[in-house]
This record gives C-alpha cells, sequence and structure tokens, in this order.
C-alpha cells in the first residue's frame, strides 16, 4: 500500500468517526480472523439499571453505602436508585474495591461487602437466593450479593441493554466468516444470555482483569485476533490484540491502547472498518 492511498483511506474514515491511528493498524485490520468484544459498554449501553432488589429496604441502603466510594458501572446503577428511593448513602469506612469481585468495607463497625460469588468465602447463599439468582442471570441481569456480619442480606439486579446496533453488526462480521466471541468478567449466565441477544457464539466469562490480555494471546493460536473494549481493564487486551478498537465513550487509557477509536460507539462501525480494510488492500497491490 502507498502512504498516499492509506491517507485517503484513513481520512475518510475519519470522516465516519472511525480514527485509524496508522497504516500498519488498517493493513493489520484485514487480517483478522477472529473478533472478542468485551460486554459492559462494548456490546451493551453501559448505563446499567437495577431491576431487582431481593430482601428488606436495608438491603439498597448497605449497597449504597458500600458504592459511594466506587467507581464502577454497577456502583452507579445503584446509587441511582437509592437517590431515586430517597436515600442517603452514609460513606462506609475501610472501602476495598476487590478488582473482578466487587467492594468491601465497614458499614456502621460491621463488615459487609457487595460483589459477586467470589466474594463468598465467608458468606453462604440459602438455596433459595442462589435459585432467585439464576432466574435473574438466565433473564440477563448481573446479579450482586449484598452481605453484612456474616450473612447474606439480599440481592440487586442490574441490567443493561445491548446498543441496538449490536446484534446487526454481529451478524455482518459473522457473514463475512469472522468468528465473534465475548470476554468478560460478569458471570457466565448473564453473559450466554447477552450473548445470544447479539448472536455471539463463544463466551469467555468470569475473567478477572488480568487475565484479559492472556485469553487474547489464547485466541491468537487460531489467527490474528481484533479486540474491542472501553475499560481500564481492557487497556492490556487492547494492545494485545492485533487489532485494538477502543469505544469513544472509553477510558482515557483504553482510547491510547486502541489503534482504532470509534467516535459513535457503533459496533457497526467495526464492520466498515474492516470493509475499508479490504478495499484499501485490495486496490492497491
Ligand atoms: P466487566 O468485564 O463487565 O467490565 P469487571 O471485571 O469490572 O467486569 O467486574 C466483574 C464483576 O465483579 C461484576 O459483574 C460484579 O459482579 C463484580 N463487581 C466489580 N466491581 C463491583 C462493584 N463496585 N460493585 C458490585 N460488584 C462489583
Ligand atoms: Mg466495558
Amino acid at each position: 500500500a502507498t502512504p498516499t492511498a492509506l491517507m485517503v483511506g484513513t481520512g475518510r474514515s475519519a470522516k465516519m468517526g472511525i480514527l485509524i491511528k496508522n497504516g500498519e493498524v488498517l493493513e493489520a485490520a484485514n487480517k483478522i480472523k477472529t473478533v472478542v468484544f468485551d460486554k459492559t459498554g462494548t456490546i451493551t449501553e453501559g448505563h446499567p439499571q437495577v431491576t431487582d432488589i431481593v430482601g428488606g429496604p436495608e438491603v439498597l441502603q448497605v449497597a449504597a453505602n458500600l458504592e459511594v466510594a466506587s467507581e464502577h458501572p454497577l456502583a452507579t446503577a445503584v446509587l441511582d436508585k437509592a437517590s431515586s428511593a430517597g436515600l442517603t448513602p452514609v460513606a462506609a469506612t475501610d472501602f476495598q474495591a476487590i478488582q473482578g469481585k466487587g467492594v468491601q468495607a465497614t458499614v456502621a463497625g460491621q463488615a459487609a461487602f457487595i460483589g459477586n460469588e467470589k466474594l463468598l468465602d465467608h458468606y453462604t447463599l440459602t438455596p433459595e437466593l442462589t435459585q432467585q439468582m439464576t432466574q435473574l442471570q438466565n433473564a440477563a441481569k448481573t446479579v450482586v450479593i449484598v452481605g453484612r456480619a456474616d450473612q447474606v442480606i439480599g440481592l440487586i439486579a442490574i441490567q443493561d441493554a445491548p446498543k441496538v446496533s449490536s446484534a446487526g453488526a454481529i451478524a455482518a462480521l459473522k457473514t463475512r466468516g469472522l468468528r465473534t466471541v465475548m470476554l468478560t468478567g460478569d458471570n457466565d449466565r448473564v453473559a450466554r444470555a447477552i450473548a445470544d441477544q447479539v448472536g455471539i457464539d463463544e463466551v469467555i466469562a468470569n475473567v478477572l482483569p488480568g487475565d484479559k490480555a492472556s485469553a487474547i494471546t489464547r485466541l491468537q493460536a487460531d489467527g490474528p485476533v481484533a479486540f474491542a473494549g472501553d475499560g481500564i481493564n481492557d487497556a492490556p487486551a487492547l494492545t494485545t490484540a492485533d487489532v485494538g478498537i477502543a469505544m469513544g465513550s472509553g477510558t482515557d487509557i483504553a482510547i491510547e491502547a486502541g489503534g482504532i477509536v470509534l467516535v459513535k460507539n457503533d459496533l457497526q462501525d467495526v464492520v466498515r472498518a474492516l470493509e475499508l480494510s479490504q478495499k484499501t488492500f485490495s486496490r492497491i497491490k
């Protein structure tokens, strides 16, 4: 490819909101075999909302107290719900964010937590709560467990809808013969339910933030991989992938790590970027 052809290609794409950092990125995009997607904020809107609370009124209060110091999107959902319920969070002390798991802190002198099953070492879920959690997860809702003083006090279900364009984009990628994979820190059932909604075939769930990059490396055994993501956690996977695609709405760290930035956060632009790459590199041989 001549430099001029590359500039034409990337200049036209920039007008569509597809920023391609350099010619090597555009060329690499033409060789991709697998496209891997982060879930929250990439396939989904990234605006999770509380839909169900299992347990008494103290569940939301304790949850809000725990989440007030957290920057996680799930924390925002809990705090919005608390605010609309007229609750005022009281900041917990000894706040500790545990990556990929949740939050632990002291609330009114008692140890408390909010997060997933990985935090359950000292707590147990009753069969009833386990069953309710499974049902909510099968309905594509992320469930966080709220515990206080060695007891689980309830569950909060949080929903984050797929972007309207996600299903169409996945279908277009599959038509092009590409393998599609979802990579997420969320629970397997929730991930599977959302993957089914958008037509993604493979799911790699329960991945701790530090393990996303090695998951990309394993997928590279079958050919070049593109990874689309938006979070701080996604930066190592974005740089490990042959083509890293960052959402424009993503964190600065993700945008920095991406070779392609999608200003409109629209997964159809993944398809457009691959098409552009193909056109550019077949026209100028
Ligand atoms: P993702 O891959 O979706 O960005 P993360 O690694 O950030 O996921 O989080 C994975 C899981 O850890 C969440 O689905 C949730 O169960 C739990 N978790 C992480 N942070 C929090 C928090 N602040 N409050 C509640 N749960 C949390
Ligand atoms: Mg994300």
